[in-house]
């Protein structure tokens, strides 16, 4: 084959995977919409029969308002994916103070951390990078929401900022459930759950991963991966100063 015939088999090629992926994006999203979408919508029809027992109509609705949040979140994150997907043309990088930005996600995030009894901690030190504000924040709240998700109880998340060369490192580090060698670089596709149920009942959608992978590539972070079964998992993100 001359050089031209190996070229377009090869951009050939990446439309038929982009394609691909369009379209098992749209299978997984439409199933996973799906299912809280026919939960509220028999708990409604039982509702509506009148065939609900007066003591069980508050079960009922919460059920309802519960599957609705659930579809609100992955819509969000659909939305987010979406937005990420246009290469963020639209994001403005400008000086980002990565500590401040954990700070505020510390914040956020400190009254679920209490809830499930999670000592979470911030240390280190202030560090500008040139960033997107909020895809930095969308990072470290990403990652220190699933450190407390698969977590233990009485356990303990640990988030550091620190300089290292010319580099600004996130390190968000827990003493949770791990997460086994051979998964560890799937969890940042679309969707991928290591447990699909356990992800379901703390209210995961699949998605938060492939945001945080998504908003790396855009500041041309590294990410590194370094976990033990049942010991915890730490999750280090290198930003360019
Ligand atoms: P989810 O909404 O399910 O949490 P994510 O994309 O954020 O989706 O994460 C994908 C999967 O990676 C999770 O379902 C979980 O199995 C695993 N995972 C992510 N972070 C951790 C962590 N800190 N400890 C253990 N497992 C994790």
């Amino acid at each position: 084959l001359d050089p031209l015939a190996i070229k377009l088999r090869a951009q050939h090629t990446d439309i038929l995977s982009a394609a691909k992926a369009r379209q098992d994006f749209t299978a997984n999203v439409s199933h996973e919409l799906k299912t809280p979408l026919q939960n509220i919508s028999g708990s409604a029809e039982l509702l509506y029969n009148g065939m609900v027992k007066p003591e069980d109509v508050k079960d009922f609705s919460e059920r309802i308002f519960s599957e609705s949040g659930r579809m609100i979140t992955l819509i969000d994150d659909i939305i987010k994916l979406s937005h990420l997907d246009e290469g963020g043309i639209d994001y403005d990088k400008k000086d980002t103070n990565l500590y401040e930005i954990a700070e505020l996600t510390l914040r956020n995030l400190m009254p679920v951390a209490k809830k499930n009894k999670i000592d979470f901690t911030l240390e280190g030190e202030e560090v500008v990078i040139k960033a997107v504000p909020e895809l930095v924040s969308e990072i470290t709240y990403n990652l220190c929401d699933n450190a407390i998700k698969y977590n233990y109880e009485g356990g303990s998340v640990k988030v550091s900022v620190s300089r290292s060369g010319d580099k600004a490192v996130l390190s968000v580090s827990d003493t949770g459930i791990g997460i086994p060698v051979e998964e560890q670089s799937r969890i940042f596709e679309r969707f991928y759950r290591v447990d699909k149920s356990h992800s379901r009942d703390v209210g995961g959608t699949g998605l938060g991963l492939s945001i945080v992978k998504h908003a790396a590539i855009i500041h041309d972070a590294e990410i590194e991966v370094i976990s033990k079964i049942g010991h915890g998992t730490e999750i280090k993100i290198s930003f360019p100063i």
